[in-house]
């Protein structure tokens, strides 16, 4: 399994970026703000878009392991994150009609929540939920929780809850 990211794929993201980006300009006839990405989402998420920061955040992992579909999925999938935000602003749901419209219908993208790649394998991690995706917690981080801390989703702003141990490998 190789990790490195490749120029060639680099060149391949920054056009589905762009791609989507201008689908999206002329649709709707705006001007939007290009956002900024990196390769530093880790766990169980293909890719997270924050919002306030105009950043996506994708899976190199996952990436490598299913490049097509992810170039033609989870791409598409933060941008629209990145759309909505931009246009509609920040009272809308992170996958509501907005953003299945923005899917469907500019990038011609089948609207899914959720990424079904595998995952690292993982060691004595936690997983939690909020009201848009699963999450995963260090050991530290959930024996943080257990003695009070809370901890909100950064999209959706809800709050993080255990669901169960993730099994180790
Ligand atoms: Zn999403
Ligand atoms: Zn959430």
């Amino acid at each position: 399994m190789s990790n490195v990211l490749s120029a060639e794929l680099k060149n391949r993201i920054a056009e589905k970026v762009q791609e989507c980006m201008t689908r999206a300009e002329r649709y709707f006839q705006i001007k939007l703000s290009m956002p900024t990405y990196n390769f530093r989402q880790r766990g169980r998420s293909a890719g997270t878009a924050y919002l306030q920061r105009n950043e996506m955040r994708f899976n190199l992992f996952m990436l490598t392991q299913d490049t097509e579909r992810f170039i033609e999925e989870v791409v598409p999938h933060e941008v629209a994150h990145i759309v909505v935000h931009q246009v509609f602003g920040s009272k809308v749901r992170p996958h509501g009609k907005e953003w299945v419209a923005v899917m469907e219908h500019i990038f011609n993208v089948e609207a899914s929540r959720t990424h079904d790649f595998e995952v690292p394998k993982a060691k004595n991690l936690f997983e939690y939920r909020c009201q848009c995706r699963t999450h995963e917690f260090t050991a530290h981080r959930h024996g943080r929780v257990k003695r009070g801390s809370q901890y909100l989703c950064r999209q959706c702003g809800s709050q993080l809850t255990f669901v169960k141990p993730i099994a180790s490998h």
